[in-house]
């Protein structure tokens, strides 16, 4: 039997003849870049994000970047980043020249620790990128706290949790403003690359719209220097389709994620911890063990793929070498311990409970 991690295809054959439509009205259209479709996009999505703007833009890294450049972040600044993301949240940053200081994680949810925040903060902090990391909510009321006390700018980013809500309400458009990816296996995945801002701050939201857009609201006429940052017309298509069916799909990956969690319950394997507050959307489902390449190994060597996310931390980074972070052990010990397992809107149960019978067999 084979399982791999995430059937794209599957998932995108879901949809059935919806997506090839969406191809086909834009085709016909003739239009292809800033028009009636990203237009409707950008209204379904801020509203299903519960925020009033949403800029769509290329790709999540830029979402992060422009908002840093909006805020008016650079040389000089420091913002603080979770030790334990995808790199884009800390490659935003110094696209920016800004640096970014890096917060371990609560090792229990896997989400930067408030405490770490603080213990971060200096005179240069200007701001806070906390991440909703594998579908689950940062927690943000004492971040806003914080941010509110020492004049800091909250950006979330919500690349990997399209939908999930914190204390009832969405995330993305909890802090100053957030940013998300549609790259094709997140939650709310394109065909190809995309992005979006969202923000209830007008100011900052007509900013990126400009940024986006070579620093230019008036064609031809450029007041800032910006950037060639948007989401296309087809891409615009394919997420309306998706986004009518996103909360659909996010239920599954929940009942996916309660069966692993019920299932495994007396493992010895460590698995998620979701506090009450948290309605997360299990973008991946996460667990750790001492054993873990060892268990990788035996997953693989019976059909099933599983990933880590991520091997290594940014700070380690060949790429950040010369800016010398200090160790940091939490991350560290992540990045040797961790293991994704197969978790999509689209896996059967057959194959479900063939890897959860796979994993109560194993034996270090
Ligand atoms: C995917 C991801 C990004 C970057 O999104 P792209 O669209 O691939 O640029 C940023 N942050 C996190 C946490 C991500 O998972």
């Amino acid at each position: 039997m084979q399982v791999p991690f995430l059937d794209l295809k599957r998932v995108n054959e879901s949809f059935g003849i919806e997506l090839e439509e969406a191809f086909k009205r834009v085709h016909q259209s003739g239009w292809f870049i800033q028009g009636k479709e990203l237009e409707l996009f950008e209204s379904e999505f801020a509203d299903y994000s519960e925020v009033s703007h949403c800029v769509g833009v290329g790709n999540g890294l830029e979402a992060i970047h422009l908002l840093l450049k909006a805020y008016g972040i650079g040389p000089g600044d420091e913002v603080i980043v979770p030790s334990n993301t995808f790199i884009a949240t800390w490659l935003a940053v110094t696209e920016c020249g800004a640096i970014p200081v890096p917060a371990e994680p609560d090792p229990k949810t896997h989400n930067i620790s408030i405490h770490a925040i603080e213990a971060a903060l200096t005179p240069k902090t200007v701001a806070i990128i906390p991440v909703h990391l594998y579908g689950q909510p940062a927690d943000m009321d004492p971040i806003l706290a914080l941010a509110d006390k020492y004049g800091l700018v909250v950006i979330e980013d919500a690349a990997q949790a399209q939908g999930a809500k914190y204390k009832g309400r969405r995330i993305g458009g909890l802090g100053h403003a957030g940013a998300t990816s549609f790259y094709p296996g997140k939650n709310l995945g394109a065909l190809g690359d995309g992005g979006a801002v969202l923000t209830n701050d007008s100011e900052i939201a007509a900013k990126v719209r400009k940024l986006r857009n070579y620093g230019s609201k008036v064609k031809y006429q450029h007041d800032v220097l910006g950037y060639n940052s948007r989401l296309d017309e087809l891409q615009a298509a394919f997420l309306r389709v998706k986004l009518r069916r996103l909360d659909d799909d996010n239920q599954v990956r929940k009942n996916i994620a309660n069966h692993y969690s019920y299932c495994l319950s007396n493992s010895d394997l460590i698995l998620p911890d979701v506090p009450d507050w948290a309605d997360p959307v299990w973008h991946l489902y996460v667990i750790r063990t001492k054993n873990r390449d060892n268990l990788q190994q035996y997953l693989r060597s019976h059909g099933v793929e599983t990933l880590v996310h991520y091997p290594i931390p940014p700070h380690q980074q060949e790429c950040y070498a010369t800016m010398k972070f200090k160790p940091l052990p939490i991350a560290e010990q992540f990045a040797e311990q961790v293991l994704s397992l197969p978790i999509s809107s689209v896996i059967c149960d057959t194959d479900l409970n063939y890897v959860v019978s796979l994993l109560k067999d194993f034996r270090a």
